[in-house]
């Protein structure tokens, strides 16, 4: 057993406070994992604030994980210590059914979340904001060496939730795709639909992020979204939108007409609010609206090639682990250019 340091929750609504624990020991199928960085999702802010109403406290959140391995188990061939890795959002599935047979386990019913989750032996699990991990090896990705560990852990949640549904639907050139919501998630999906060659629409409540999403980003238009005249000049114009607000309900009376026949309204975004809608719409355009949970591991490994060959990486601001309960503030004020990453200090090596 190895000590595992970092920041941990636990009460709801309340700052993080310094944690350490034992991690287990390495079995034959394991890796231990020496975190450097972990992406900040908000998902992990929705957890700290209890929105899913399911916690096990204390919680370690995290699930945009980059380390370097410093421990493989008897079994393990495909990694060895030193290569550098990534853990995204789950580290365990039942690995038989239909869907973990079929490339799909993220929708296992029997799945173990990286954090806030228990462990068929009943043990709770532990994410990225403590410095050391130990999974099985078959939950793990390998980073492409062109990829910063910092630009490489928002990949493993936010950068696979929307490359997933993207591949999933087909999203190609020609297609014209808005993107609801300008985040972390927001912001990967402009990157990766420009680079699958769709003309891309940002809907986003704030004015300041204009610039640089057409700039910077490459989004080909940008409307603000309160401007409700200017949102419905767009009516039978996309191929898909893609909601990723997590902050509230959308009138999905004013987006759906925006929509194309034969279309797809994708729903990655996780508000706390229920949402209402006419279904009349959907019939008389044949619009499927649906919802994506994150990826499987091999649809991470998958965009992490995809982002290595296209040049597509997040925009971080990276602070040392200390700083959490700032960038977790900030997150809430929607103060975040476009995802914050935490870096663990460096270990101290053994003195003999
Ligand atoms: P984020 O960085 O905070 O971005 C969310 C964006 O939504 C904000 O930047 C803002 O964009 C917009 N927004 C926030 N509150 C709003 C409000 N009240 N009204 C309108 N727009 C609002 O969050 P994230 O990390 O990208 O995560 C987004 C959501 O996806 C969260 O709910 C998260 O839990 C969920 N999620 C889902 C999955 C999945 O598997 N489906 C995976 C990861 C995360 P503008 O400033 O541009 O308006
Ligand atoms: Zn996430
Ligand atoms: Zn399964």
């Amino acid at each position: 057993m190895s000590t595992a340091t970092g920041f941990a929750s636990l009460s709801s609504n309340t700052p993080l406070v310094p944690f350490s624990y034992n991690t287990q020991g390495v079995l034959e199928n394991d890796v231990a994992i020496r975190v450097t960085h972990c992406g900040i999702c908000h998902s992990d802010l929705h957890h700290l604030k209890n929105e899913f109403g399911h916690n096990l406290w204390p919680m370690v959140p995290g699930h945009e994980i980059i380390g370097h391995i410093v421990e493989v188990g008897s079994s393990v061939t495909k990694f060895k210590v030193g290569d550098r890795v990534g853990v995204g959002c789950y580290i365990n599935t039942c690995g038989k059914c239909e869907y973990c047979s079929t490339k799909r386990s993220q929708y296992c019913g029997r799945i173990t979340l990286t954090y806030n989750s228990k462990k068929p032996d009943g043990s709770t699990t532990y994410g990225g904001y403590c410095d050391r991990i130990v999974v099985d090896h078959n939950y793990v990705n390998t980073i492409p060496e062109n990829i910063s560990s910092e630009e490489a852990a928002p990949l493993l949640c936010a950068g696979v939730t929307l490359y997933s549904p993207m591949k999933h639907w087909g999203v190609k050139s020609g297609h014209r795709v808005g993107i609801l919501g300008l985040g972390g998630l927001g912001h990967m999906g402009v990157k990766l639909a420009v680079a699958m060659g769709a003309e891309v629409t940002v809907f986003s409540t704030s004015p300041n992020k204009k610039e640089e999403a057409l700039r910077v980003l490459k989004a080909h238009h940008f409307v603000l979204s309160n401007d409700v005249e200017e949102v419905k000049k767009l009516r039978g114009s996309f191929d898909f939108l893609i909601n990723t607000i997590s902050g509230a309900a959308i009138n999905l009376d004013l987006y759906i007409p925006l929509l194309k026949t034969d279309s797809t309204f994708i729903f990655v975004g996780v508000s706390p609010e229920a949402h209402s809608l006419h279904i009349a719409p959907l019939i008389v355009k044949r619009i499927a609206l649906v919802g994506s949970l994150i990826g499987s591991v091999e649809d991470s490994q998958e965009t992490l090639e995809f982002c290595s060959k296209n040049n597509v990486v997040p925009m971080v601001e990276v602070l040392p682990i200390s700083e959490i309960n700032t960038a977790m503030e900030r997150l809430e004020r929607n103060d975040v250019h476009y995802r914050f990453v935490v870096k663990h200090p460096p270990s101290v090596p053994k003195v003999n």
